[in-house]
This record gives C-alpha cells, sequence and structure tokens, in this order.
C-alpha cells in the first residue's frame, strides 16, 4: 500500500471505498505531514514502545508508529474503516487494528496482557467529542501509563494546561495536572484536516507523573470539593461549598479552613492551586472526624 504521507494517496483511498465521514464520531482526518513528525516526536515513541492509538480512522498515524514503535494497537470505532485500515497497513506485522469503543475497553487488561503490565504510550489524533472521558478513564482507571499524546480541541488544550487565576483555570486542569505534567507542543490550524474542524487544534503531551504531586487523604473527596468550587464560579469559595447540596461541608467549616490556611475568606476557588486544594480537603475532613 502507498503511504499516506502524501495527502493524493488519502483521497484516492476514501473515494476507492466509498467512505462517508460520519460527524457522530468526529472524524476530521490528518492529512499535514508536519503535524505527524510532531506528535510522533513529542511523543518519543522508541522500538521498546508499546503504542495505544485511539481512533485510527485510514491509518495514517498509524503507519508513522508502526515505523517508530515496537507493537501498536489501534482502536476504532468505525466499522466502515476497518478493510481500508486492512488495506494501507497490510505492510506492518507490528499493529494490531480492534473494531471496538475505546470507552468500553479495559484498557488495563490491554497493557498486562500485551506489555507484560509496564507503562504504554497513548497517541492519537481524538475524536473531540470525547477528549475528556478518554483521557480521565485513563487516569482514573490506573491503567500503567506513560504518557498520553494526542490532538484536541485548543480551547482543552489550554485549559489542561491552565494556571490558577486564568480565566480557563477549572477542574479539568486540576485532575489533569494531578496525574500529569501538561506540555501543548503544536498548535494546529483547520486547514490540516479533512474535513477542517470548525475549531482550532493543539496537540498536548500528559506525562504520567511518577508520584502524585500532592497527598491527599481521600483522592475522591479533594475532586468533589474542586467540582463544588466551580461549579459556581462566580460564587466565593466558602459558598460555593456551602450551598453545594452533594458535600457536607458547612459555610462555617470552609470559612474556618480557609482561615487556617491563611487564605481570604472571600477567595474563589479559581484562585487556588492544587496543592491549596489538597490542603483544604484534607482540613475539611479532620474536622469532620474530630467532630465525630
Ligand atoms: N487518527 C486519524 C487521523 O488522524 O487521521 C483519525 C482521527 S479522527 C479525529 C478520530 C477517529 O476516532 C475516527 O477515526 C473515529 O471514527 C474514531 N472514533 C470515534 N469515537 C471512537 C470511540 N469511541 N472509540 C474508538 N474510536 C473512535
Amino acid at each position: 500500500m502507498a503511504t499516506l504521507r502524501i495527502p493524493q494517496n488519502t483521497i484516492e483511498v476514501l473515494q476507492k471505498y466509498n467512505f462517508r465521514f460520519q460527524k457522530k464520531f468526529g472524524q476530521n482526518f490528518l492529512i499535514d505531514t508536519h503535524v505527524l513528525d510532531k506528535i510522533i516526536r513529542a511523543a518519543d515513541i522508541t522500538e521498546e514502545d508499546f503504542v495505544l492509538e485511539i481512533g485510527p480512522g485510514i491509518g495514517t498515524m498509524t503507519q508513522y508508529l508502526c515505523e517508530n514503535a515496537g507493537r501498536v494497537m489501534a482502536v476504532e470505532i468505525d466499522t466502515n474503516l476497518i478493510p481500508i485500515l486492512g488495506e494501507t497497513l497490510a505492510g506492518y506485522h507490528n499493529v494490531t487494528v480492534v473494531n471496538d469503543d475505546i470507552l468500553k475497553m479495559d484498557l488495563g487488561q490491554i497493557a498486562r496482557e500485551h506489555n507484560q503490565g509496564k507503562p504504554i504510550k497513548v497517541v492519537a489524533n481524538l475524536p473531540y467529542y470525547i477528549t475528556t472521558p478518554i483521557i480521565m478513564g485513563l487516569f482514573e482507571s490506573q491503567v500503567p501509563l506513560e504518557s498520553i499524546t494526542v490532538m484536541v480541541q485548543r480551547e482543552v488544550a489550554e485549559r489542561m494546561q491552565s494556571e490558577p487565576g486564568t480565566k480557563e483555570y477549572g477542574a479539568l486542569s486540576l485532575a489533569v495536572q494531578y496525574y500529569a505534567r501538561a506540555e501543548i507542543v503544536a498548535n494546529v490550524p483547520p486547514n490540516c484536516f479533512m474535513p477542517r474542524p470548525n475549531v482550532g487544534s493543539a496537540v498536548i503531551r500528559l506525562t504520567r507523573h511518577q508520584d502524585n504531586p500532592v497527598k491527599v487523604a481521600d483522592e475522591g473527596f479533594m475532586f468533589r470539593i474542586i467540582r463544588a468550587s466551580f461549579n459556581q464560579r462566580r460564587k466565593t469559595l466558602q459558598n460555593g461549598l456551602g450551598n453545594d447540596g452533594s458535600l457536607w461541608v458547612a459555610k462555617e467549616q470552609a470559612a474556618q479552613a480557609l482561615e487556617q490556611m491563611g487564605l481570604s475568606p472571600t477567595i474563589r476557588g479559581e484562585k487556588l492551586s492544587l496543592e491549596q486544594f489538597a490542603e483544604l480537603s484534607n482540613l475539611l475532613l479532620c474536622m469532620k472526624e474530630s467532630h465525630g
């Protein structure tokens, strides 16, 4: 099969199979070789690596991955793409194509079975409609992971990387930064895809922390505090927590914890760093315990 490095070959393959793009699957195929090179370089793929690709499409990036990695598993939901991948990947013997929904797969089991439980690398031009569930699913399900290098909507990449006090900063920034170091490696305009998406895109690399950067007594509770703080972004943190029906935290308890931390009683959630959210949730839990 001819390389898909030449965009003309992409058009030929699509025509040969009379392929119809499906919006519901977030299908925007990459046709820019410079961007593909950048993704592969940022992911730092070597022959030692087992790479999971989410949504190979017609296999453009998969070909690059096969040329650089030890083994590649490519999971594609669209059944119409499977015969195409059979042709475009025919020359590679280190790839397995799986026709499935990535959100329904047990990725921990894949790492155990195919990579002896060693950390895997995830590389993808993600379907944007499920970016957050895919990334949070990978982190939360404890899949052994070294890094995730993915194309996402630019705005989402900025949220993942943003710092306290910026308008992009929120629950997603904190969740991602709890698990990984986030680094935007390229901004990618719509004309690098077929068809062109309506939004700008960016490649972001998330390198899994060896150890979590903060110590929390109850991870789930910290994330509930974080979500409650950003649900009511315009409210002060103590009101946001006190008003949230799903938490047991009273406004007075939140005020007391903030005072102990030396923070203003009128502070908003968007000003707190990950370390401060960890401290706040630990303090609130201590208060709960000491009051029975
Ligand atoms: N990797 C290809 C490229 O860069 O040209 C295609 C990227 S396209 C943005 C996203 C791909 O993910 C599509 O091929 C789509 O069919 C696939 N996809 C969408 N939802 C999926 C899911 N839940 N599980 C697996 N693949 C999915």
